[in-house]
Parts: structure tokens; sequence; C-alpha cells
């Protein structure tokens, strides 16, 4: 068995005609990872004996001829910012170090309801602010592909296993495009539901409105998959969607993409963008419409905006948030202090790292009572226009098509020391988040130095249906899933 190619549809299909048992599975995923990681630095924790006792359990399910689940017997990884019960949560900070949650998240009762078998914990930026997973306070993952690379971000861990073949199934979440763009820079299919579709209980809130949990898999068969293992309405989730869900998007997803209207916002293919993700973004254009796909180019008139919507939006929301970890009721606690005062200030200082500062400093000032108006208020009329640019495409257009990332993985410690240049990474997936829609990233093609380059589809409120079905037509079409990253005495 060539565990780092296998997708989530053959192992059910080798558990089904007995060809592998699920110890084997896990143990050659875990095998693996003990082998290999040590280069890419994927995982913050690894849960090596709980996973093969839980596969052993499973196997006797298997043998007792029982359901074992949607995702039976398959082994996942999740961000660190997914809260796991008994199993650290760090958020890659020295803030949460030693946080063991008492509660699993939703999304992680879901998948263990659903028969999955949870492999460890990875890696990802700060609180989930970065694009790159270098602000991690823990250590930097590298990107399969070329490991003087980033692996993409904020969920740049789970991205990176995804692609190594350390697990068929990860998670990450996605705020301003942290599942789409590091899907993109290591060849993997990654969602972002729609706003509400999967509960946010219990994932560490970076910017609540913009938060989406989803998965990264090799097909979009397997996201397809996944996403109806973790949806649906929770009511622990306030802002969780009450109405009736989808219930298969696995059925139908063959159903060809003939008649559907594809529009290509004029704004995405502008200065800025890579000529070779240009190239492969077009050719892909050109197979869609061989599939008899009606494509139009259009406007998107704001499109540019939303950075800077979204930065004043998600740094307020996490000025916030953020504003819990003062070290008096949990995590870290400064050991320096005389009173109350210099117990949080000085907390807060050591704990936190350099880009979740400048969030914090960032949000906290466009909130204050002078700037509020000029800044916030701003930012909101804004996200409002881009909900509404959004809504009218999609009176004329099924889906609409972007690159997913405007530059090819770049190289370690590259953009550090410029964080403008960072956030022009999310120029094509923040949109997204502010008007709340779904939107999938999917291998299209390589760079001439073998860099992974990906598509983003983008479709409207909860048409996640319709948006798996064209990812399959040109997944199908393209066949880029098929590759697999070769490092070093592997090659
Ligand atoms: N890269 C973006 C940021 O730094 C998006 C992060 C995310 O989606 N979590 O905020």
């Amino acid at each position: 068995m060539r565990i780092e190619g296998i997708t989530i549809d053959e192992i059910q299909k080798g558990y089904k005609e007995k060809s592998f048992t699920v110890k084997e599975v896990v143990k050659a995923y875990i095998d693996r990872i003990k082998e290999r990681d040590g280069e890419i630095n994927a995982f913050i924790t690894l849960r090596e004996e709980e996973a093969l006792s839980e596969a052993e359990k499973m196997d006797e399910r298997l043998k007792d001829g029982e359901d074992i689940g949607l995702l039976g017997g398959i082994p996942v990884a999740i961000k660190d910012n997914i809260c796991t019960r008994g199993i650290k949560t760090s958020c890659a900070s020295k803030v949460l170090e030693d946080f063991i949650p008492p509660y699993d998240a939703t999304v992680v009762k879901k998948l263990r309801e659903a028969g999955a078998i949870i492999l460890g914990k990875t890696n990802m930026d700060e609180f989930a602010m970065g694009s790159s997973t270098e602000n991690s306070a823990l250590m930097v993952t590298k990107n399969p592909w070329d490991l003087n690379k980033v692996p993409g971000g904020s969920s740049g861990g789970s991205a990176a296993a995804l692609s190594a073949g350390f697990a068929p199934l990860t998670f990450g979440s996605d705020t301003g495009g942290s599942i789409r763009q590091p899907a993109a820079f290591c060849g993997a299919v990654g969602l972002k539901p729609t706003y509400g579709l999967v509960s946010r209980f219990g994932l560490i809130a970076f910017a609540s409105s913009l938060d989406q949990i989803g998965p990264f898999t090799k097909t979009v068969k397997d996201c397809a998959l996944s996403l109806q293992a973790i949806q649906g309405n929770d009511p622990l989730d306030s802002t969780s969607f009450q109405g009736e869900v989808t219930k298969s998007y696995v059925d139908g997803l063959e159903k060809g993409i003939k008649g559907l209207r594809v529009g290509v916002p004029r704004e995405c293919f502008k200065e800025g963008l890579n000529s070779e993700i240009r190239e492969s973004v077009e050719k892909t254009i050109e197979v869609l419409k061989e599939m008899g796909a009606i494509v139009e180019e259009f406007s998107l008139p704001i499109m540019d905006s939303g950075l800077s919507a979204y930065y004043i939006i998600s740094s307020a929301e996490a000025s916030s948030n953020l504003a819990r970890y003062d070290g008096i009721r949990y995590g870290y606690r400064t050991k320096e202090f005389q009173d109350i005062e210099e117990l949080i200030v000085n907390t807060r200082t050591e704990a936190f790292g350099k880009e979740v500062k400048r969030r914090i400093m960032l949000g906290t000032y466009v909130l204050s009572s002078g700037y509020y108006d000029a800044y916030y208020n701003k930012a909101m009329l804004l996200r409002k226009k881009i909900r509404n640019m959004f809504k009218d495409a999609f009176e004329s257009y099924d889906i609409i098509l972007t690159p997913t990332s405007p530059v090819l993985p770049f190289n370690i410690g590259e953009k550090t020391e410029d964080p403008l240049e960072m956030y022009l990474a999310d120029i094509y997936t923040v949109n997204i988040n502010i008007a709340g829609v779904p939107a999938i990233s999917i291998p299209c093609g390589f760079s001439k130095d073998k860099l992974p380059i990906g598509v983003q589809l983008i479709g409207d409120h909860f048409t996640e249906k319709k948006l798996l079905q064209s990812a399959y037509s040109i997944e199908q079409e393209l066949k880029i899933f098929k590759n697999i990253p070769q490092w070093k005495e592997e090659a």
C-alpha cells in the first residue's frame, strides 16, 4: 500500500474488500509521520497510542459487520486552533502552550461520531494570523513540494500534512483564505464552506464573523464526503445555519457542467498576478469552455478594496476576542508582577507574538472612539457593498472563477519583514469571507519549478453542491490530483 497517495475513497474500498485493516492504515500513517515529519514540521502533537487503540476497536466493529460511519477508520489531522478534548490545543501560541480543552469542538465531536481517528494536531500561524505558517510560536512548516518554500497559511500544517501523505484528510480554518491559499500552495483541495454551514463552537476565535472550518483532501469527492460529516445546525453556535442541509454532496458529483454559467472577474488578472499562475488558470478556463460551460469575463469593481476592509474588520474582532488571554483565567501567566495591571500587561507582552500584537493594536485603534467612524464603520459599509456585489454577480453566474493566490509558494523568510507584502497574498480570498459565500481551491497546474498552482471557484450562499460538481468536473479533466510531492531520498 502506498499510503502517501491514497484517498479516503480508496481506503474505504480497501476496508470493504478487506485488503487491509484500520490498524494497518493508521500505523502506516503514523510510521510515515514519525519517519518524515522531521523534514516538514506539520505536526505539533502526534497521538500514536490512542489512535492505534481506536483503530483496533474499529477493526472489531468491522469484523462484527457494524456500520462504522461516514468516515469510519479514516485517519484525520486537525489544526491546532480546533478544540480536542484531552488533546493539547495550543493555537501555535505561547499563551495556550499547555492548554488541554475539557471539551471537543462540534466539528471534532461530529468527526469522532462519524468514525474518524484523530492522528494529531497541526501547526499554524499563531491564532490563525498569517499566510505562511511562519508566525507559529513553535516552528516553521515546510512545503513538501520544495522544502525551501512556505506551505501557505495560516493552516499550513494541515495543508502540508495532507500533501506529504501524513493523512488522507485534514482540517483547517479559513478567516480570509487560510484553507484555500495553503491548499493552492501544497497542491491540495481546500474548501471554505458558506458562513454558518459548519459550527464554529470550539474553534478558537480569531474573527468570529469570518471564521469557518473546512477540509483539505486529495480529491473533490473526498472533500464532498468530509463536508457531509461536519456540516449542520449546532445549538452551541448561534450563527449556525438553521435550515435543511444538503444530505449528500457525493451523489450527483458526476453531473457535468454543460451550460454552467461561469463569470471571470477582470480585476483578478491585472498586474500583480504571477504569469505562470495566469497561464495555468487561463488554460483551466479553456478546459471549462470545451466541457460546455458558458464562460464570460465581467467586472467585480471593488475586489481590491476587500483587503483593507478585511484587515480592519478581522483585527477589530481579534482585538476583542483575544482580550480573554489575561493570565488570570487560563493560559500563560507571567512570573513578574506587583499588581493586577502588571500581571495582565506582562502576560500579554511576553506571550503574544509580533503579528498577533500588531493585529490587536490595529484592531483596538480602529475601534477607539475617535477613529471608529473613520475606519470600522467605513469597513462595515464596504462589507455591505462587497456582499451586494457578489449577490448581483450570482444573478448572472453560477460560479465565479479566480486564481486562488496571486503568487507561487514563496521562500521561507522572504516576506516576514514586510507584513503588507504578506497581506497581498490574500487578495483573491478575503472577499469571499467578507461576503460569507463558499469557495474551493483545487489544483490546476504546476509552475516550471514544479510548484503547485490552484484555481478558486466561488459559489453563492449554500450552493456547495453545485460548487463541488463544478470542481469535480475540472479535476477529472485535469487529473492533477494524481501528482504527489517527492522529496529527498524518495525522488
Ligand atoms: N492570511 C489572512 C490573515 O492573515 C487570513 C488568515 C485566515 O484565514 N485565518 O489574516
